[in-house]
């Protein structure tokens, strides 16, 4: 009988040495991305091409295999706990002395691994030689030359790991200094219960107190005697002693396989990088590209798409569709009601969006496979810094600019996991589009037009990222430096045609989903709450002038105590402004179209010109810039609620992110709301106390020092000694 044997095998690299190419060429269209359970880290699986019963796994980029950063302990505890057949390592031929620093520690795993020294066009192209058969006998593996995006040897390398696959190890062929030797050798036989071809990879981690490693061992050994004599002879501590000990063996390698060309030619990329990255002109023209792409994805033929989405197709095509086939069948007022202004309205609302979408995640996706993405990152990287988030987290805040929906699924460009929940958790403080009407309206409504309104709300979105930033740093949870630039540039190259569509469809297919899942059903029970309500105390549907009878206005009554402080009741109209902040959740525009129906105007304008005199009849006009800055910091619409969600992939981090954005829209209101009052002449109450503590205590986590971090957190400091 012939066993069918499924074949697991992973695909192990630094970040940007091509795993994600290779990946796709392995795999074709046959593959599944999700994120690791329980974390945010992508999760990419596939069959491989013309042989289904292997299965690919892409695994997160990492620089080692010790525990100090997220992506390196979901790698850790895969290649552990899963022990896939083999490993493909691939490495960057281009920087084959950084790469082989994974290398030697992924040879000690006990699982066959085949070495695919990448980028071999570059290299030839540099005129650099390395020699594969040097490097199979020093390292000890099948080495083979390819490249991912040429597509050249990826199957030869393929066929060899899934031959390579559940086969008998070769024993480790690498000596570190011999007391290093003694010293393993000696925990090697304490460990009973390892296989024999790991011992080495647990006692190296053993040695190094790898303070994550227990968690694989069912008993840990007494290795202090051994960790002594090692730390008296080398004077050091054993981790530096193993990371240089690699650095060592690695620099012995290099020189016997690698030739460098020494009369190198300035390449192209070379020759554009001196232009890209000046210190004057990089962020001239990257101010350039990025309004190029916006102009293009929001104004003209984003812009258009969209308009024709929601307008046309959403506009004069479905729902009339829709209403002639429900009269058709004689449909019930009310689910004609559900269908037409709840499910069609709010989710086509929603997938309005997605022409704009897919427009610029195609830019997106051609910027970063080009190469052009990791040079702004690394410009960016100096300014964001210093407010704790990364060079990366720049793409996703401009995105947001447009729409926050995309703006927080382009935070999955970014590898390092605190700063892409960072990223996500403030990327929608960004005045998006759908917040200009607002903006317009109380500009329109309280300030005769003013410029500074839109300036005011921008400058309250950035300070609320910047001192975001500042603040969750200092917490527990964000400690730590952010993940250090230590990714080398790929050279410029035209990206494939299929790579870039693929990279779009997977983020606008998921998008797609969650409309029609969590943003659906919460359309659906907002409609319901809008349009139904109590008439002559009888409980009914409403017509669209009665949404002051609807249960969302009760429910905005007895909840709009709560926007008090904030000066949201004069006149006792204060539940008006709550009910718009809720309808502002299906969607920001909504807001000016809310107040439209509770002011009794059954159509408005953008900027909502009708309702400007009630509006100024019920708010001040520093209550009412109060009322702005809720909306711009306050949870997102639903769309990008459900966009965090599926980023964070973890339904307390989701909690948190809506938690923290709608306290310090709250806060902020009503420091505006309070402190304004107090220097326009209206005076001293408790409310000022309140208000002049809230700024103490939030200077305070601004300028409070810096906590102590944990090891786990220590990626800063220990990566960039580990990659020196
Ligand atoms: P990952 O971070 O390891 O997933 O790397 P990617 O697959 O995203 O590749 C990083 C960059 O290197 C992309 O711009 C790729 O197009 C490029 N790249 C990958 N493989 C090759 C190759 O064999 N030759 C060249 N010239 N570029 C490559
Ligand atoms: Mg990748």
């Amino acid at each position: 009988m012939v066993m069918r044997m499924t074949v697991k095998i992973a695909l192990a690299g630094n970040p940007n040495c091509g795993k994600t190419t290779l990946f796709n060429g392995l795999t074709g269209s046959n593959q599944f991305v999700g994120n690791w359970p329980g974390v945010t880290v992508e999760k990419k699986e596939g069959k491989l091409r013309g042989n289904h019963d292997v299965t690919v796994v892409d695994l997160p980029g990492i620089y080692s295999l010790s525990p100090y950063t997220l992506e390196e302990v979901v790698a850790r505890n895969f290649l552990i706990n899963e022990s896939p057949d083999a490993i493909i390592n691939i490495v960057d031929g281009t920087n084959i002395e950084r790469n082989l620093y994974l290398s030697t520690q992924l040879i000690e795993l006990g699982i066959p691994v085949i070495i695919a020294v990448n980028m071999m066009d570059l290299v030839n192209k540099n005129g650099d030689k390395i020699s594969m058969e040097k490097l199979s006998a020093a390292l000890g593996c099948e080495v083979v030359e390819i490249s991912a995006l040429k597509g050249t040897g990826i199957q030869q390398a393929a066929d060899r790991a899934v031959a390579a696959a559940g086969k008998k190890v070769r024993p480790v062929v690498h000596k570190f200094d011999t007391e290093v030797e003694k010293a393993i050798t000696s925990v090697s036989a304490m460990l009973k219960d390892v296989p024999e071809e790991q011992k080495r990879f647990f006692a190296v981690k053993l040695l190094e107190q790898d303070s994550r490693i227990r968690e694989h061992m069912s008993s840990l050994p007494d290795v202090s005697r051994e960790i002594g004599h090692l730390e008296e002879i080398f004077e050091d501590d054993t981790e530096s002693i193993i990371t240089n000990e690699r650095y060592v063996y690695i620099a012995s390698i290099i020189k016997d396989c690698v030739v460098k060309n020494k009369k190198r030619t300035v390449t192209t990329s070379d020759r554009i990088d001196k232009v890209v990255t000046n210190r004057w002109l990089a962020l001239p023209i990257f101010a350039l590209v990025m309004f190029l792409i916006y102009y293009v994805s929001v104004t003209t033929v984003g812009g258009f798409l969209t308009d024709w989405t929601n307008d046309v197709l959403f506009g004069e095509i479905i729902p009339p569709a829709v209403e002639n086939l429900l009269e058709s069948m004689g449909c019930a007022d009310w689910l004609q009601g559900l269908i037409l202004d709840g499910i069609v309205a709010g989710v086509g609302a929603v997938l309005g969006f997605v022409p704009q979408m897919l427009v610029l995640f195609i830019f997106l996706a051609f910027l970063e496979s080009c190469g052009y993405m990791a040079r702004v990152a690394f410009i960016m990287d100096r300014i964001f810094r210093k407010f704790g988030l990364s060079g990366k987290s720049f793409i996703p805040i401009l995105i947001g600019t447009g729409c926050g929906v995309p703006g927080i699924m382009a935070s999955r460009t970014i590898e390092n996991d605190r700063d892409r929940k960072m990223t996500i958790m403030t990327t929608t403080f960004i005045p998006c589009g759908a917040k200009l009407p607002i903006i317009a309206l109380i500009a329109g409504a309280f300030f005769n037009h003013s410029g500074a309104v839109a300036w005011g709300a921008w400058m309250i979105g950035i300070a609320a990222i910047v001192s975001s930033g500042i603040i969750l740093k200092k917490t527990k949870m964000f400690a730590g430096d952010p993940a250090p630039f230590v990714m080398e540039l790929p050279a410029y190259h035209m990206p494939a045609a299929g790579a870039v569509l693929r990279s779009m469809w997977e983020r606008g297919w998921s998008f797609i989903k969650k409309a029609g899942t969590i943003i659906l059903l919460s359309t659906i029970v907002l409609w319901f709450f809008m349009s139904f309500g109590w008439i002559e105390d009888s409980f009914s549907m409403l017509e669209a002038d009665q949404l002051d009878s609807s249960i969302l206005a009760k429910i905005g009554g007895a909840a709009a105590w709560i926007f008090t402080p904030l000066g949201w009741t004069q006149a006792g109209e204060g539940w008006k402004m709550a009910v718009a902040v809720v309808t502002g959740l299906i969607a920001k525009e909504n807001v000016v179209a809310t107040f439209g129906m509770l002011f009794g105007f059954a159509e408005v304008a953008e900027d909502g010109i009708e309702v400007w005199g009630s509006l100024a009849a019920v708010m001040t006009p520093v209550a009412a810039f109060g009322f702005l800055a809720f909306n711009l910091l306050c949870a997102p619409c639903f769309a990008a609620m459900g966009a965090i969600k599926r980023e964070m992939n973890h339904i307390g981090w989701f909690w948190f992110a809506i938690g923290y954005q709608t306290l310090l829209a709250y806060v902020t209101a009503m420091c505006i709301y309070q402190l304004g009052t107090f220097f326009t002449g209206g005076g001293f109450g408790v409310g000022t106390v309140v208000a002049v503590l809230l700024v103490i205590g939030f200077l305070y986590l601004l300028f409070r020092p810096y906590q102590a971090t944990d090891s786990l957190n220590m990626d800063g400091g220990r990566l960039a000694k580990a990659v020196k």
